[in-house]
């Protein structure tokens, strides 16, 4: 595990670094799904992280090991999610200026809300890969530094910090599930997880439509995928043909990758909602997902499941916890 991009060792420290800037979320048993699992199930609340989702950890730890040269030259990204909104905070509190690059197509309120975290927005071009563009541009011209979403070494340890929380919280943990997309939160807590508890299993969820990191894995390369509209909306686009760090990692440290469909995620939203009294996006409700689905198989040991963000638009929360077919459609409609 030593030769993998990102160790325990980063982890600790990105700990110390962030120490303070993020929140030390809670960790809850789940009397529901324990009883269901027939094991102990603990939930990470990690959407009660600043910003809505555990994105903040690795945009802070990022922002933080930057030289003081770079700070001052700012920092860019394309993301108008989760990685966006933590990133604007997380170069706000430092007094580093955030770019958010944006397509013209990304609606009012997601640019509105970046704004207020205290981001310059550009809007440029008609799709996130235009945005991209002016990121590549921003960086060669203008000497802005990007910070990426998910493959870089210093946000994967941000995201491990989560991993030890959990490994403190339930010292005898036996799986742990964790949303899975570009792979950098899954990276990060399983070299944490593994790193304290070698014998633990990391289970990686993400959706059916467009699963990109599970199609890498099975090709033995990063490969590209059809993306497709999703209640996971946060767990959608590629990993990058150039992966250097998520999917190397995903491949030494993961047991497996479970793929859910869209009424298995919406039931794990109206779970949370109804079982837990929380609020939680698609795909911060993959976890509990799956331990519904039963396609876990036998579970023989404690289970902690990370619950990784609640940005979701709330009509469309509102629309999945009424049991409507097909929540999505109608917001597209
Ligand atoms: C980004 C994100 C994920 C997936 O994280 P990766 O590091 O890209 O795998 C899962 N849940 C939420 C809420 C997210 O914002």
């Amino acid at each position: 595990m030593s030769n993998l991009p990102v160790t325990l060792a980063d982890i600790e420290q990105a700990t110390r670094r962030i120490k303070g800037r993020v929140l030390h979320t809670p960790f809850v048993p789940s009397s529901s799904l324990s009883e269901r699992c027939g094991v102990p199930v603990g939930l990470k609340l990690e959407h009660h992280q600043t910003t809505g989702s555990f994105k903040l950890r690795g945009a802070t730890n990022a922002v933080l090991s930057l030289t003081p040269e770079e700070r001052a030259r700012g920092v860019v990204a394309a993301s108008t999610g989760n990685h966006g909104r933590a990133l604007a905070h997380a170069a706000k509190s430092e007094g580093a200026v955030a770019t958010i690059c944006m397509s013209r197509l990304v609606p009012d309120n997601k640019v509105s809300e970046i704004r207020r975290l205290g981001a310059n927005v550009r809007i440029v071009g008609k799709s996130q890969d235009e945005a991209q563009v002016e990121v590549d541009r921003l960086v060669a011209e203008d000497g802005l530094v990007m910070v990426p979403p998910f493959d870089d070494r210093a946000v994967v340890a941000g995201q491990g910090t989560l991993g030890l929380e959990i490994v403190e919280a339930m010292p005898d943990v036996a799986t742990v599930l964790v949303p899975l997309s570009g792979g950098g939160l899954a990276a990060g807590v399983a070299a944490a997880v593994k790193g304290r508890l070698p014998k633990t299993r990391v289970i990686g969820l993400t959706m059916e439509r467009g699963a990109a990191m599970k199609a890498s894995l099975d090709a033995r390369r990063p490969v590209q995928v059809e993306e497709v509209a999703s209640l996971a909306d946060s767990l959608g686009g590629g990993i990058g043909l150039d992966n250097a760090v998520t999917f190397k990692m995903c491949r030494a440290l993961l047991e497996g990758v479970i793929l859910l469909s869209e009424d298995e995620i919406a039931a794990g939203m109206r779970h949370a909602y109804a079982e837990e009294r929380e609020v939680i996006e698609g795909a911060g409700a993959v976890g509990i997902a799956a331990l519904l689905s039963d396609r876990l198989g036998r579970l023989d040991g404690p289970v902690a499941v990370i619950l990784s963000g609640r940005n979701v638009d709330m009509d469309l929360h509102r629309r999945v916890i009424n049991g409507s077919a097909d929540a999505l459609q109608e917001t597209a409609a």
